[in-house]
């Protein structure tokens, strides 16, 4: 299953952190593994070295207390390294030394360290400093998380949509894929609002966007609301039959759901109409033909009657 919009918030619980110490001497890792390891998942590492493999192979990490002296590479070196990669940037690093001047403590704020530790310290003054940081990094997860949900659908908003199809776009260039863009758009829907009011309006947007989300059925997949009465559904790795297959199981989801809306003719339920685009990509096209393609096929299933698809001619 993909990465629902709600799955995305933290946990919040403290205990479920992990948190990296670096420290080339063993008896201060057993110290401080000691101090944190009952309320938190605690990985070790030697040197600068062990540690950079091991965050890069665990872009789960939340913290790291890290050393400044050690043999090969410093302390510094690894945070410069941490924080020139978009991957690492973000962990903060508590920087515990034995060296108490005024000089490296600047510096270590200067490279972006949360916060100076210095040897020897007093284990429960260290626990409250590390959870004190957690905290902080508990709600930054719950702030970031929230900003790519919409609030009313509680399905991805449009910022998601225009980070995920950056990204898609590189990694189909990358690999040689044709990537797929569906758009939907609510057949009526100022008729609809006008009809039974904007609330009626607001819980069947609701209703019609939790039926939806699951069409991102793989990970990679992207389900969000583009805007007003329109959803996209982005699907890296998907072929133009595929994505026709999606867009006739949208049409029919929707349908399933019998919302009722009389006055407009034929048909007395709510019902979608879907644009369907498929592009490989390449350097020389931008992610914004997708969506244009996408887009003029939504307009000529809105002017062949609605409660249908069109498929882009163009691939
Ligand atoms: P078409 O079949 O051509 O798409 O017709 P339409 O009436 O759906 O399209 P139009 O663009 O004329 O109207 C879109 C409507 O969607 C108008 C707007 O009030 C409504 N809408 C957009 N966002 C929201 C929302 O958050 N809540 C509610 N209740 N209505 C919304
Ligand atoms: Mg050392
Ligand atoms: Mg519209
Ligand atoms: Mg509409």
């Amino acid at each position: 299953m993909s990465t629902s919009a709600q799955q995305l918030l933290p946990s919040g619980n403290s205990s479920t952190f992990s948190i990296l110490i670096v420290d080339d001497n063993d008896i201060q890792l057993e110290i401080m593994q000691h101090a944190l390891g009952n309320l938190h998942k605690v990985y070790l590492a030697r040197s600068a070295e062990e540690a950079q493999t091991l965050i890069f192979n665990n872009p789960s990490i939340n913290l790291i207390l890290l050393d400044i002296e050690m043999p090969e590479s410093s302390g510094f070196q690894l945070c410069d390294n941490l924080k020139a990669s978009p991957v690492t940037k973000e962990i903060p690093i508590i920087f515990v030394s034995g060296v108490d001047t005024i000089e490296a403590k600047v510096s270590a704020f200067e490279k972006g360290g949360v916060d100076y530790i210095t040897k020897p310290y007093n284990a429960d003054e260290l626990k409250c400093r590390v959870n004190s940081h957690l905290r902080i990094v508990s709600q930054t997860q719950s702030l970031v998380a929230k900003a790519y949900v919409d609030a009313l659908t509680q399905v991805y908003n449009r910022r998601k949509y225009n980070e995920v199809i950056l990204l898609e776009w590189k990694r189909a260039i990358r690999h040689n894929y044709a990537v797929s863009l569906l758009l939907f758009d609510i057949d009526n829907f100022k008729h609809y609002n006008d009809t039974y009011g904007h609330a009626c309006g607001d819980s069947a947007l609701a209703k019609i966007a939790e039926a939806l989300n699951p069409l991102a059925h793989r990970c990679e997949d992207t389900f969000c609301r583009y805007g007003g009465e329109e959803f996209a559904l982005i699907l890296p790795e998907c072929t133009k039959d595929g994505a026709i297959q999606k867009a006739i199981e949208a049409i029919e989801i929707v349908k399933a759901e019998a919302i009722c809306h009389e006055g407009i003719g034929s048909n007395d339920f709510l019902s979608i109409s879907v644009g369907v685009a498929t592009v490989t990509p390449s350097i020389a096209i931008d992610s914004i033909d997708l969506f244009k393609q996408a887009d003029i096929a939504l307009y000529n299933a809105k002017n062949n009657g609605r409660n249908g698809y069109s498929v882009s001619k163009t691939e």
